[in-house]
């Protein structure tokens, strides 16, 4: 193997193969390009097939960014956290089936090891097992948080909703119902607390008035270091423990 560099491209590796008789070109997960080539073809005639393809290449890459700008990937070992404790997977070469390791607080899959821990079809399980663990912990704890929150600063509400919402962190209507986010419960406790009480502040105020702010700094004076920090979680990002912004 042969590695080359061409420029707006980067590296680019070349194998000569015996038994290939046309040109490959791939792209791999990280966006890498490799070629395998027939013995016959020339590094140089390689390298200009390469070039040729550059659109395609570029298109490519495009696309795997996306797919990781819309679904996280999930790594093994790696704890994906909810405010009650959170989930991870293990590949495992004991057995041949999937199972599940329930500890008081962490979830833990067993995938054998014969499955490649990027492969889609496992990507989308982990990803479905950490929903359906968000939406319990949600259920669980949101409710009755709300509840402690609402008796500590004199609030009353009306019905408390969970959903699963791609927009937003939570909404409160005129009647005071509130609606919460299920993906809050992957926060940090003093930001998911920030949400419930911007929603419990609605119950007096329907509106970002200046009323409104003036209660919500009574009770978080820290408000505005908060609300920045919250804009740096996405609803469709799963961060790991190690790697939350
Ligand atoms: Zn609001």
């Amino acid at each position: 193997m042969r590695v080359f560099e061409l420029k707006e491209l980067g590296l680019v590796k070349i194998t000569k193969r015996k038994a290939s008789r046309n040109i490959r070109l791939s792209i791999n997960t990280h966006g890498e390009i490799s070629v395998s080539s027939p013995h016959r073809v020339s590094y140089n005639q390689t390298l200009t097939f390469v070039w040729r393809n550059r659109d395609w290449i570029q298109n490519q890459r495009q696309k795997q960014q996306q797919i990781k700008q819309q679904n996280s990937v999930f790594y093994p070992d790696k704890v994906y956290p909810t405010i009650l404790g959170g989930l991870n997977f293990k590949l495992v070469n004991k057995s041949n089936e999937i199972r599940m390791a329930q500890k008081p607080t962490l979830t833990t899959l067993l995938l054998p090891e014969k499955y490649e821990h990027n492969n889609p079809k496992i990507q989308d399980f982990i990803r479905r097992e950490y929903l359906k663990l968000i939406r319990t912990d949600a259920e669980t704890y949101l409710p009755e948080r709300l509840r402690q929150l609402a008796e500590q600063y004199g609030f009353i509400f009306n019905h408390v909703t969970i959903r699963n919402q791609r927009t937003r962190w939570g909404s409160c209507s005129t009647k005071g119902n509130i609606n919460l986010n299920m993906h809050l419960v992957r926060l940090p406790q003093e930001l998911l607390d920030m949400v419930l009480i911007h929603e419990l502040c609605h119950t007096l105020h329907p509106n970002h008035g200046k009323l409104f702010y003036k209660l919500l700094y009574a009770i978080i004076p820290d408000y505005k270091n908060r609300n920045s920090r919250i804009k740096k979680y996405k609803f469709n990002h799963f961060y790991a423990c190690d790697e939350l912004p």
